[in-house]
């Protein structure tokens, strides 16, 4: 029996920011392969934890990613094959600027079943604990999330980037329109989240053109992803 991978968030550090599910899985993993984000007082935790397998995994100083990377895999592969649960644990949320993409390409290649289980992220997580509010009604109507090599590109990010629309659900079409209007291309892929974690969560993959061809059906609460992430993602969908 192969095992099976949970790519978990940490959120930001602080130990109680930690998900009830994350705490959970890390409780019931045979192995925790970790990276040096996560923090010393989740690392403290982990370490506490006896009858597991904990293995830092994180980049060293002047360690190249693509060869860490493959060594991670290699490690989720290796424990998959002798059935093992493993918790991928890593900083904030793993779909930030978490190589979520690349680790679960690899699992589904090797067909190895995986979860993702997100985590607060930084992106809202550093804010909220500095009481600043992203969004207000007169001050900021969204936030752009990029890193800090890719600062000078903001303008490309509507071509290059995701946007992720809230509060859209009840007039998806009419987003669809605005979209259009704003420049973004007819056939850059979309994916209606409905009851985004829920039991019953449904997901929806189309194009702008074909959203604003759509009725408003949508159930509530529903969120819109919009970019080429989304397309990347279709191929898990029935795994
Ligand atoms: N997946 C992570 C981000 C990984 S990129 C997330 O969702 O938070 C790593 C960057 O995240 C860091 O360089 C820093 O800019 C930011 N970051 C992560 N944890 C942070 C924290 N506790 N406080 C402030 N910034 C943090």
């Amino acid at each position: 029996m192969v095992g099976k991978v949970y790519i978990v968030g940490a959120g930001p550090g602080n130990f109680e920011l930690l998900t009830i599910k994350a705490y959970r899985l890390i409780r019931e993993a045979d192995v925790i392969l970790y990276d040096r984000l996560v923090g010393e007082e989740i690392e403290d935790f982990l370490r506490s934890l006896k009858g597991k397998e904990i293995v830092y995994v994180g980049k060293e100083r002047g360690e190249r990613g693509e060869k860490r990377q493959q060594e991670i895999n290699r490690l989720m592969k290796r424990y998959a094959d002798e059935g093992k649960t493993i918790v991928r644990l890593k900083g904030g949320d793993p779909g930030v600027f978490g190589r979520l993409m690349e680790e679960m390409e690899f699992l589904h290649r090797h067909s190895i079943p995986f979860e993702v289980v997100p985590g607060v992220s930084s992106v809202n997580g550093a804010p909220a604990c500095s009481n600043i509010s992203l969004t207000h009604p007169e001050k900021s109507f969204g936030f752009l999330v990029v890193s800090g090599r890719d600062s000078g590109r903001i303008k490309d990010l509507w071509k290059e980037g995701t946007l992720v629309i809230l509060m859209g659900g009840c007039t998806a079409r009419e987003v669809a329109l605005n979209l259009m209007r704003s420049g973004v291309g007819p056939e850059t892929d979309v994916a209606v989240i409905e009851r985004g974690s829920f039991e019953d969560q449904r997901i929806t993959f189309s194009t702008v053109k074909d959203l604003a061809g759509r009725e408003n059906d949508f159930m509530s609460p529903a969120l819109i992803v919009v970019g080429g992430v989304v397309g990347l993602s279709k191929k898990f969908h029935d795994f």
